[in-house]
């Protein structure tokens, strides 16, 4: 090779470098020591400190990349102790709230877990590795499809992602051990009662204007225990009239 082939081709290569380390210098200044600390951070302040244990909820949550589950805009206030907007009108929930929502789930990691609302996805996440199976329906189809890209690209396997009407809860795939809610009716769907096994637990906000979150306990067919933990704010579980068409996106 000549000398001035040589040149081309390194000045090639720079070329094609160029844009990543841009991009790279870019998220570094973003999270300036690495998304990971930040998570660290989170919990610890946010999380660790407001009375969370359950220790495998922590590790979790330190090793989830919540800043690829929100739009670009909101990257940089990923890790903040707040909801963040993830387009079409909703949300993303605050931290403490997964943490304490996911905690409340006592979850042993054999369980098959049930969401509504899957949003961006995040909730699912945190609990793809802490369960044996994740179902996940989301009504906003754009919000369905982004999830499911995302935590497909994650590599996590055993989320499965509906589009349609989560106050029917899953009929096909019930019973669960465990079922999470995170919009909030204005009164406990039956429907998620019905597709509850015995034994376990329904973790979701309940009420129009004042919300409070709710542990309810299927002790047996017949009977139920139900425990108000906190007020929370969550967007509102929309129930619509007519059926709505459904599909698995897996
Ligand atoms: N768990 C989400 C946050 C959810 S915000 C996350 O980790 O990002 C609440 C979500 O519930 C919204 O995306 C909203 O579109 C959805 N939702 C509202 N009513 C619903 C219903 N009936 N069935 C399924 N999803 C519903």
């Amino acid at each position: 090779m000549s000398l001035e082939n040589l040149f081309i081709h390194l000045v090639f290569i720079l070329f094609l470098f160029l844009p990543t380390t841009q991009a790279q210098h870019n998220k570094d200044k973003i999270f300036p020591s690495g998304w990971k600390s930040a998570a660290q951070e989170m919990v610890q302040t946010q999380i660790v400190e407001r009375g969370v244990k359950d220790t495998r909820v922590l590790a979790v949550l330190t090793q989830t990349a919540r800043h690829k589950f929100v739009p670009p805009e909101m990257v940089p206030y990923a890790y903040n102790d707040r909801p963040l907007p993830i387009g079409e009108d909703q949300t993303i929930s605050q931290p403490y709230i997964v943490a304490l929502m996911t905690e409340l789930l006592g979850l042993s990691g054999t369980e098959k877990v049930l969401e509504i609302g899957t949003g961006s996805g995040y909730q699912a996440a945190v609990l793809s590795p802490l369960s044996a199976e994740v179902y996940t329906i989301e009504i906003v189809k754009t919000l369905a499809l982004r999830a499911q890209t995302i935590l497909k690209e994650l590599g996590m396997k055993n989320v499965h992602v509906r589009w349609g009407d989560g106050y029917k809860g899953w009929p096909d795939e019930a019973p669960f051990d465990r079922i999470i809610v995170t919009a909030a009716p204005d009164e406990v769907p039956p429907a998620l009662i019905d597709q509850l096994r015995a034994g376990g637990k329904l973790v979701i906000p309940v009420g129009k204007y004042w919300q409070e979150l709710k542990v309810i306990t299927k002790i047996s067919t017949s009977e139920i225990d139900e425990q108000s933990i906190i007020p929370v704010r969550f967007v509102p579980m929309v129930h619509p009239r007519k059926t709505i068409v459904e599909e698995d996106l897996n």
